[in-house]
């Protein structure tokens, strides 16, 4: 029956998306800044160092200053 079928992948594309869910950490840290950007974030403005406004640009923190980025999984 079709609609049987139909039913099974609504099914299995529902456990699929439970089970992604359940693998995605809600609090998974993006990444660190840099201690200058933190500073200047704290400050109320955006890090001036060329390399934080290059990487900032480019949205990552700037790892020269010691911040961190997460291996992108998209993209
Ligand atoms: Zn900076
Ligand atoms: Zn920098």
């Amino acid at each position: 029956m079709k609609t049987s079928k139909q039913l099974f992948v609504i099914i299995a594309l529902l456990g699929a998306s439970f089970a992604f869910a359940a693998e995605t950490k809600p609090a998974a840290p993006a990444g660190k800044k840099g201690g200058c950007c933190v500073k200047a974030e704290a400050a109320g403005a955006a890090c001036a160092h060329p390399c934080c406004v290059e990487s900032a640009k480019a949205g990552k923190n700037c790892e020269k200053c010691g911040g961190t980025n997460v291996a992108a999984t998209k993209k």
